[in-house]
């Protein structure tokens, strides 16, 4: 199957529902959907689609994702009632140690570590899509990202948010020769309107195609790379310290997309299958929803819901900072975060009329005892507000739930010259020290280890069969607004696009939560800063995650939802409508 631009281009209205039948796509893109949509349409099925559409956020989207970065995959399949799971998270070099991001044992300033060699892993993006078009697709390599290379050299149009988020990021930017030529030509952000053209990531997406992504994890591209990370193209006349990276080519050609068990979670006789570690995004969301299973979400009022949110995830985010890291490098108790008993015994600490005080204390998964805590409870709320999430389904039934990253907006703000592309800062999400001295961090560097992510792409099964799909970007807000997404389908009333569209609060035990100000200015937010004592920060985020999703209706149509305000919007369409 060979997509051409002229049918693969064909954008629809931006909106955030569609119904109808064939499958869905959903992402915060208009260009990527319509791209997802029309491979749908020739025959390709979600994953596909879902390739098919990340690839060509890489291009529209640059600034929370591409083949610089990684992200981890979810995949119903309709044939077997299974869900699969692909972790393409970027790995550390084989040289680093738990001293990586430190100089004289002083942990390096947090922004310093993001623009730097050092923050960049080996890219997983690139492998994931092969490795799950390889398992599960219809369509190469070379047919899933063409219709994106041809975005990438036709050009889109310039809106609001690009070019915002290259205004956001022009300091660090303009102190790159690649990236500034790329994203301030004239030295300036291209005008909203403008056609933008990227024909360097163009020639990437045909090189890595052409070479079944040999360039990159083996060859010119590769090197590039590593030649970026270990000598920082960066202009002399910047003031910027940035420091040098030690990734290799032979780290780059050892990477794989590891195939894990999804996270499973069963909440009022569903299965919300998610992302294990070394995400925290299903262990975390499910801990939390399990402590919700002993309330009865759906009756509460809405003061004692969100108080109960708020409280459920204070205390998963406990349990996360003390137990999830890379399974692969030490001991990480999954099954243990996600027994219903040691959520009981977490559940216990929540006062129906007073909020607790962070940072609480983890429990131990290991030896669940009713209310027992274990060490000192610790905050990290290093995380930004990037990333992008898509879900795809198509007409045999299968989903998928996909979100990916380059870490920060604008990654580590270099762009390998003349590659098109930025690279990750996704080390960044390492604890660049104990968090406690004499308690072990699951979460420091290590050689080729993982770090922790809070990426939480989900399905939700009933009676083995899809209900619905969602995900979110937001750094570790993702794990709280996936939940309320789901909470507000599931328990709270709310469609799908109603759900992803509602204010959001976002408790990660930290002494206030975070909220957005259209929270703030629900009558329950003043409600529970009274009845509760919980402090809200508004200052911190304008806005906390646009989600995307779909739902599988009785009748067998599709909803296809996305954010309709944040980010300037999504695209959500279907391959037949019908209301
Ligand atoms: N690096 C983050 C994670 O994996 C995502 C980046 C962000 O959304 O800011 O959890």
């Amino acid at each position: 199957m060979v997509l051409t631009g002229a049918n693969a281009v064909a954008a629809p209205a931006k909106v955030p529902e569609a119904i109808g039948y064939g499958g869905a796509v959903a992402s915060i893109d208009q260009d990527a959907t319509a791209i997802g949509i029309s491979v749908l349409r020739h025959g390709g099925n979600a994953v596909d689609a879902a390739v098919a559409t990340a690839a060509a956020l890489g291009v529209t989207d640059p600034f929370s994702n591409g083949v610089g970065g990684g992200g981890f995959f979810v995949f119903y399949e309709a044939r077997t009632g299974k869900v699969y799971t692909l972790d393409g998270r970027e790995t550390a070099p084989a040289t680093a140690d738990e001293k990586y991001f430190q100089e004289n044992g002083v942990p390096l300033p947090f922004a310093d570590a993001v623009t730097s060699g050092l923050s960049v892993g080996v890219p997983g993006t690139p492998k994931t899509w092969q490795t799950a078009l390889q398992k599960w697709g219809r369509l190469s390599l070379k047919e899933a990202m063409k219709p994106a290379e041809q975005l990438a050299r036709k050009g889109f149009t310039v809106d609001q948010t690009f070019q915002t988020q290259i205004s956001n990021n022009i300091a660090r930017f303009s102190a790159f020769p690649s990236t500034r030529e790329l994203y301030l030509p004239g030295g300036k952000p291209p005008a909203v309107g403008s056609t933008f053209r990227n024909p360097d990531l163009a020639n990437t997406y045909r090189e890595l195609a052409d070479t079944n992504l040999r360039s990159l994890y083996n060859g010119a591209i590769g090197r590039e790379i590593v030649k970026t990370v270990q000598q920082p193209p960066k202009d002399p006349a910047s003031p910027l310290n940035v420091r040098p990276g030690r990734l290799t080519l032979q780290d780059l050609s050892r990477y794989q997309a590891i195939p894990r068990d999804p996270s499973k979670a069963s909440y009022r006789g569903l299965d919300v299958y998610s992302m294990a570690p070394p995400s925290s995004g299903g262990t975390t969301v499910g801990e939390a929803l399990n402590i919700l299973e002993t309330k009865d979400v759906r009756k509460l009022s809405q003061v004692d819901y969100l108080h109960n949110f708020l409280e459920s995830t204070r205390i998963s985010f406990a349990d996360r900072n003390r137990w999830v890291g890379d399974p692969d490098v030490q001991a990480v108790p999954t099954k243990q975060l996600l027994s219903q008993k040691f959520a009981n015994s977490r559940a216990c600490l929540i006062d129906p009329n007073k909020a607790l005080t962070s940072p609480v204390a983890p429990g131990d998964p290991y030896n669940p005892k009713p209310c027992a805590t274990t060490g000192p409870g610790g905050t990290i709320l290093n995380d930004g507000m990037s990333t992008t999430h898509l879900t795809t389904a198509d007409a045999w039934g299968n989903v998928v739930s996909y979100t990916l990253t380059i870490e920060q907006e604008g990654g580590n703000g270099m762009v390998v010259p003349g590659r098109g592309f930025l690279l990750n800062n996704e080390l960044t999400d390492f604890n660049f020290a104990p968090l406690f001295p004499g308690v072990p961090d699951p979460n420091l560097p290590g050689a080729g280890k993982r770090p922790r992510s809070s990426m939480a792409p989900t399905i939700v099964l009933r009676n083995g069969k899809p209900f619905f799909a969602t995900g979110s970007p937001g750094g570790a807000s993702i794990i709280t607004t996936t939940l309320q997404v789901i909470l507000g389908r599931i328990d709270r009333g709310f469609s799908l696009v109603q759900a992803i569209a509602q204010p959001r609060a976002s408790q990660r035990n930290s002494a206030l939560a975070q909220v957005e100000p259209a929270f703030l200015a629900l009558p329950e937010a003043d409600v529970l800063a009274k009845q509760y004592g919980q402090g809200f920060n508004a200052a911190a985020a304008a806005e906390i995650g646009a989600a995307t999703g779909v739902e599988r209706l009785p009748d067998g149509r599709w909803i296809a939802a996305a954010e309709p305000v944040r980010r300037g919007g999504g695209s959500a369409a279907v391959v037949f409508p019908a209301r």
